[in-house]
């Protein structure tokens, strides 16, 4: 066990050292695995292939962190450029200056338009807004009796004028009863298509110059992928928008759309939608969705953690202690309650460069070997913490420490080994890691 363990920490200092920036040539391999993660999250390639070519300008020349693998900062970097991509922050509704805010819902049939609408109504009502839904979707016939539902269950008024005045008027309509009643939201439901079509898209800028919206948001379903690009162009253009909700994502997906939302317009992503329930919804954050994207859950907390943890200083300590020659008992488990600490802290040794092949079973028994040798340690008279040679001359102080620990001599001998053996690595690596080097002469 300890062997290995050594072994680990010695590949690790190797990979620590071996690179001190990130390249040209070494940045290949992990572009290879963003632009993959990317598209397996259904993030569509003009805009994948578009985001690389900014990390790779990004990454190149960046200086690696101490204690951090130069893959384990590029990914962290590819974080920071996709929450940048994504907005860096929430983005808040548009307020309108004078008199009821007016958002316009827009997107394909089925996106989840209807729902969306009465979700932000809920959200709004929530936060001591006074909101009105409009009822424009004339077309798909369940879709007026659906937001009226919707609106009775999280009490917000519904205004509709059937399905035979055209959509424009109705939301004409609708703002007109909005600012008479002093409703201080419109949200406007709009019809869908199964497709982009010109038809919808002509309905969607008469609505907006009947109604001067201050949002057009894009309900778009997660579940599209690749899609989301297209879709968004079209309406961007033909329509244009301010922000989008993205619906849906308690399924599968990983979230791509988002970045190429974003990407393809400018418009920020606001909410998402997280389940068919009004309540439903939450603000968009781009730094979780990140995250998701990439589909790495805690690594960057981890990664986070690794540079605060393992303190260049210690390493540094150690190596003019080496260097003096006074490495001792002390350090041994001072140097081993480290590496305990970075196995502790949930598999994040793994993220060490060279350690990432260590497996959980591994560090369990370091950490049950750790608990023997720290014990024996605390058996130890301060001399013999101070000069571990009292050890191996005296038999006797080994019979000693092996009765005071609960240990057989045996134990012992083979703690003096691993510490002797340990200390000869760390000399070699101080001086500059020439393999097959002696280990201290008399010990
Ligand atoms: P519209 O045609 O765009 O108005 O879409 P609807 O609002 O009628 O939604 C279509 C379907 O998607 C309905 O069955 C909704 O319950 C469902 N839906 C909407 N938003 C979400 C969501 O965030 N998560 C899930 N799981 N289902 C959703």
């Amino acid at each position: 066990m300890f062997d290995e363990l050594s072994q680990r920490f010695e590949d690790a200092v190797k990979g620590l050292r071996g690179q001190a920036a990130i390249s040209e040539t070494n940045v290949d391999g992990a572009l290879r695995d963003v632009r993959r993660a990317l598209l397996e999250a259904d993030v569509s390639l003009p805009v994948v292939k578009e985001f690389i070519e900014e990390v790779r300008r990004k990454a190149v020349g960046a200086e690696v962190v101490r204690g951090v693998s130069p893959d384990q900062q590029f990914i962290q970097l590819v974080h920071a450029q996709l929450v940048e991509t994504m907005g860096g922050a929430n983005a808040p509704l548009a307020r309108a200056a004078e008199g009821p805010t007016v958002i316009l819902m827009a997107g394909l049939q089925g996106a989840g338009k209807t729902t969306a609408t009465a979700k932000l109504g809920l959200h709004l009502k929530e936060q001591g807004r006074r909101p009105l839904l409009v009822a424009a979707d004339i077309y798909r016939p369940a879709a007026i009796d659906q937001l009226q539902t919707l609106g009775r269950q999280i009490g917000v008024e519904v205004f509709s004028l059937g399905s035979e005045t055209s959509p424009e008027a109705i939301a004409a309509a609708g703002v007109a009863r909005g600012r008479e009643e002093g409703f201080d939201t419109v949200l406007v439901d709009t019809a869908g298509r199964l497709q982009i079509d010109t038809a919808m898209m002509e309905e969607m800028v008469r609505i907006r110059e009947a109604s001067h919206p201050d949002e057009v948001l894009l309900v778009v379903d997660s579940m599209i992928g690749q899609e989301a690009a297209d879709l968004t162009r079209a309406f961007h253009e033909q329509v244009g928008i301010t922000g989008a909700v993205l619906t849906k994502l308690d399924g599968d997906s990983r979230g791509g759309a988002a970045l190429s939302i974003r990407k393809v317009s400018g418009a920020p992503i606001k909410f998402i939608g997280t389940g068919e329930k009004v309540e439903a919804l939450q603000p968009f954050h781009p730094e979780r969705m990140a995250s998701r994207i990439l589909g790495m859950g805690d690594v960057l907390t981890l990664v986070e953690k690794a540079t605060k943890e393992v303190e260049l200083a210690d390493v540094e300590k150690m190596q003019r202690k080496l260097q003096e020659a006074s490495f001792d008992f002390s350090d041994f488990v001072q140097q081993m309650r480290l590496i305990k600490r970075m196995g502790s802290l949930g598999g994040l040794m793994k993220l060490i460069p060279g350690m990432n092949k260590i497996d959980d079973g591994m560090l369990r028994q370091g950490e049950s070997q750790l608990k023997r040798i720290e014990a024996m340690i605390g058996s130890m008279t301060e001399a013999e913490r101070r000069q571990p040679e009292l050890l191996a001359a005296q038999p006797s102080r080994r019979r000693r420490i092996a009765a005071g620990s609960g240990h057989t001599p045996a134990d012992v001998d083979k703690v003096l080994q691993d510490f002797q053996k340990m200390r000869g690595f760390m000399q070699q690596m101080t001086r500059g890691g020439m393999p097959g080097m002696p280990g201290m002469p008399g010990m």
